[in-house]
């Protein structure tokens, strides 16, 4: 029977490998720590009974993720929830940004940008999932929809900042950066609108959900698939070096560039080696989570019904601070985005206290405490605030790195995403999975089509294995569209 070891059980380890196993490949998965999941796992953290997200919470791209919907992870456990409001960007004159599903409603509460607005995101949430097919998977591709992507790249090359100025409210320019700032990377730069309009026209088709009883379920409900097909996970084995890897037909590397160097780095190509060493990271986060009784006492009450809210004032204030992060400054504050999962999914509560999670994008490595800037981030727009909270876990970026040794820094999302690196990761290649090593494949978030829980860089890299195993894949997960 063909083998296959993964090593790393994160939303891409666990994609790859089930989509591996649907194949008759015999798989084993390795994972350091002692539950599956990755930046997909949830739990108790601040009191008893209030389920928090470790890592990733909302998940706009997961929804719609056609590799979710083909291995059937509904029918493994997995049920999404969507709050009433997706997201909210509050200002300082108690106005808000409010991206709702339907954009209809969103450009009614844009006043005089409602039209702008339909114009500027109606084409691309019709014809989102075309633009997705072609968004999430390596750049050097030959395009399946070519009008659509014509459509879309003059607008998605701009800085975020520039395409910003199509718009005349304060409300339309601020929601439309805390999107963009998701690529957390300055939002004058070449192609941050990209991620802004994804995330909002992703938004309008599918909305912003969370996952029922914490992302937690989305791995389990991997883990579920993988078992059904016949593969296994062994927890607790941290994987150092190739004696570490069972003999197998092919390799998956759940990991960074870095990490895959060290273990096959001498098995490498020059070239390659040189292109996983020059790797950059450096979107780095601090994350807090608090136990509040009651809710956050918003002075926008369309805040106070939003899956999430970003904290970053002004499309000008959202810019600059990114701008300071970028050039290793810790911003008083910061952009922050705060996560009201228990609005959509209120089994993550105890009683009257509920589970906030938030985190403030800081410079690469930074060492200091951000908790601070953080609140006062929340305060600012929600005055007694502090008052509600009851607990307070902090999580800086050494122990981010601790909990995962991919988020190196405090890198949550793989690499740092500005220059090349944005399109080219994790090098410059026609198979960007491929490691130069026969039969060995990077298959995490540094690699196409980047950060989310989308499962896509899992299922791209297995799709090579398999292809190199001369094994043909049974559908494409994009032909339902
Ligand atoms: C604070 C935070 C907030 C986020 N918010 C969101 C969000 O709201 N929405 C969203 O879509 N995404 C979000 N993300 C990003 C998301 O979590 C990642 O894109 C995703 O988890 C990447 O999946 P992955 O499988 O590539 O890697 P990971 O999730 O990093 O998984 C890698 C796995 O490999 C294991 N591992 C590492 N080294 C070894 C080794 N040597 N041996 C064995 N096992 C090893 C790790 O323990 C881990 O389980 C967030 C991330 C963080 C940290």
């Amino acid at each position: 029977m063909t083998t296959a070891v993964v090593v790393g059980a994160g939303p891409n380890g666990l994609a790859a490998a089930v989509h591996l196993a649907r194949h008759g490949v015999e798989v084993r998965v390795l994972e350091a720590r002692d539950t599956v999941g990755g930046g997909a796992r949830s739990g108790e953290l601040t009191l008893p009974g209030l389920i928090h997200d470790h890592c990733s919470a909302t998940h706009p791209f997961g929804v719609g993720s056609p590799f979710w919907e083909e291995i059937d992870l509904a029918g493994h456990g997995l049920v999404w929830k969507w709050p009433e409001i997706d997201c909210a960007h509050p200002l300082d004159d108690g106005t808000a940004g409010v991206l709702h599903r339907s954009i209809e409603a969103t450009a009614a509460g844009m006043g005089p940008d409602g039209t702008r607005w339909r114009r500027a995101f109606g084409d691309l949430a019709a014809g989102f999932d075309q633009l997705a097919e072609e968004f999430f998977r390596p750049i050097i591709h030959v395009p399946r929809h070519p009008i659509r992507l014509a459509a879309f790249g003059p607008r998605a090359l701009l800085p975020a900042s520039v395409l910003a100025r199509w718009f005349r409210t304060e409300r339309a320019r601020a929601l439309f950066a805390g999107a963009s700032a998701h690529m957390f990377t300055r939002l004058d730069r070449p192609l941050t609108a990209a991620m802004g309009l994804m995330f909002i026209a992703g938004g309008h088709r599918y909305g912003w959900p969370v996952a029922e009883g914490g992302t937690g379920s989305i791995t389990r409900a991997l883990a579920a698939a993988l078992r059904a097909h016949g593969g296994t996970v062994t927890t607790g084995v941290s994987v150092a070096a190739r004696a570490d890897i069972p003999d197998a037909d092919v390799v998956l590397l759940d990991l960074t560039p870095a990490a895959a160097l060290k273990i096959y780095g001498d098995a490498m190509p020059a070239r390659v080696r040189r292109s996983y060493r020059r790797f950059r990271h450096g979107s780095s986060a601090f994350k807090v989570d608090f136990a509040v009784e009651g809710h956050i006492p918003w002075t926008n009450p369309d805040c106070a019904r939003a899956g999430t809210v970003h904290l970053g004032g002004t499309f000008a204030e959202t810019a600059d601070t990114e701008r300071q992060r970028a050039q290793g400054k810790m911003a008083p504050r910061p952009f922050v985005l705060v996560g009201q999962q228990y609005l959509a999914d209120p089994s993550r509560s105890s009683g009257n206290v509920n589970p906030i999670w938030a985190y403030a994008h800081v410079p690469f490595g930074y060492t200091g405490d951000a908790t601070a800037a953080v609140v006062g981030q929340i305060e600012r727009f929600a005055p007694g605030f502090r008052d509600r909270v009851i607990a307070t876990v902090s999580t800086g970026t050494a122990e981010l790195a601790a909990y995962n040794p991919n988020y190196v820094g405090g890198d949550i999302l793989g690499g740092a995403n500005d220059g090349l690196q944005v399109i080219l990761r994790p090098r410059l290649a026609v198979n960007p999975y491929a490691t130069g090593v026969p039969g060995v494949y990077l298959c995490s978030q540094s690699t196409p089509p980047g950060p989310g829980i989308h499962g896509l860089c899992g299922y791209q890299a297995a799709a090579s294995a398999l292809r190199w195993l001369r094994i043909t894949p049974a559908r494409s997960p994009d032909r339902r569209r």
